[in-house]
């Protein structure tokens, strides 16, 4: 299987670096092929411009990476949506595309994560998605789609409720949060939900924070372990996947206890952004301005799985503020 991948072509044992066009617009695309055929993988990054976990990973990724001992071909979109990334740093770069993505502004497609698997004639945002679906993506036997959460969120995966083979992908990845999510609803376009359904090719989301055109070098060493545990998934590297001692499946659609403030104060936690909780676990304390004496406290009424535990923007609080949810229906995988 050494077919071209949008124009270019794998090599066994090498890096390959080009591009494909959409609207005359280059694309970075790298393929690293290993000694022998096998799988494609494709690692799908920065669709949304200030997201960077998986562009700044996948550097460390490849100089590591040993082809001789590795089948198959792993394909990487380092910059997916690159006219928008470049308007972050220059505003007037690519003026065509801007025209074409001014003129969807107000529109649900304006923001590409919403356009899949996109339309040929479409706007520039449904032709990129377009030219990815049915030139890389319908090819390949997964596809990790990474993007950037909240402070206050954990790493995490996402998985589509009717694709059992992304829900593999998802707790494959190893990160100790999961989140599957219904199949239709108002972020129906996004990669996760439609890439599976459409094409039938297993696709996750990968988010990791912060949303901020920086990436620490900590998620960039957790980016690289997921994409290592994919690819011993798919039995294109040797080797047991590195995975922690618990997940949690949190459901989109179940119902959730939340953790609120009703007073300011200053919010200590006494658990980390995700875990599974008993009832009765101290979860959050809100302390005095004036004594640091407990003003407030949050224990599980429940047992269950808490996410977002965290402050959504100071540890200092105001009234209604969220400190997190607890889904007592969340799966609890031990490893
Ligand atoms: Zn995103």
């Amino acid at each position: 299987m050494s077919s071209d991948l949008l124009g270019l072509r794998p090599v066994a044992g090498e890096v390959v670096y080009g591009s494909f066009e959409v609207n005359k617009v280059p694309i970075p695309l790298v393929l690293a092929k290993g000694s022998r055929d096998g799988p494609l993988l494709v690692v799908h990054c920065a669709q949304h411009p200030t997201e960077y976990s998986g562009s700044a990973m996948i550097a460390t990724l490849l100089r590591e990476l040993d082809l001789s001992a590795m089948t198959g071909t792993l394909a990487v979109v380092p910059l997916a949506n690159i006219p928008f990334i470049l308007r972050t740093r220059v505003p007037d770069a690519y003026p065509a595309q801007a025209g074409s993505l001014a003129s969807a502004e107000g529109t649900p497609r304006t923001n590409i994560n919403r356009c899949w698997p996109g339309v040929e004639d479409g706007t520039w945002n449904e032709r990129l998605t377009y030219t990815l679906s049915h030139g890389l993506f319908e090819q390949a036997d997964a596809v990790l789609d990474f993007h950037s959460c909240r402070m206050c969120d954990p790493n995490f995966t996402g998985y589509v409720n009717t694709s059992p083979a992304s829900r593999e992908i998802a707790l494959a990845f190893g990160f100790e949060t999961v989140d599957e999510t219904e199949e239709e609803g108002h972020f129906s376009g996004q990669l996760h939900r439609r890439v599976p359904i459409e094409l039938g090719t297993p696709a996750i989301l990968v988010e990791m924070s912060p949303t901020s055109k920086v990436v620490q070098r900590h998620r960039v060493l957790d980016a690289r372990r997921g994409v290592l545990n994919i690819m011993k998934h798919l039995g294109m590297l040797e080797g047991e996947l590195e995975l922690p001692d618990t997940q949690i499946v949190f459901h989109r659609m179940a119902s959730k206890i939340g953790f609120r403030t009703s007073q300011i104060g200053f919010a200590s936690f006494h658990q980390p952004e995700v875990a599974a909780v008993e009832e009765g676990d101290l979860i959050v304390e809100i302390r005095s301005l004036e004594d640091f004496s407990v003003v407030e406290a949050h224990t599980a009424p429940t047992s269950g799985g808490l996410a977002s535990c965290g402050a959504p923007t100071s540890h200092v609080v105001l009234p209604g503020e969220d400190l997190g949810t607890l889904e007592p229906t969340a799966e609890i995988i031990r490893n």
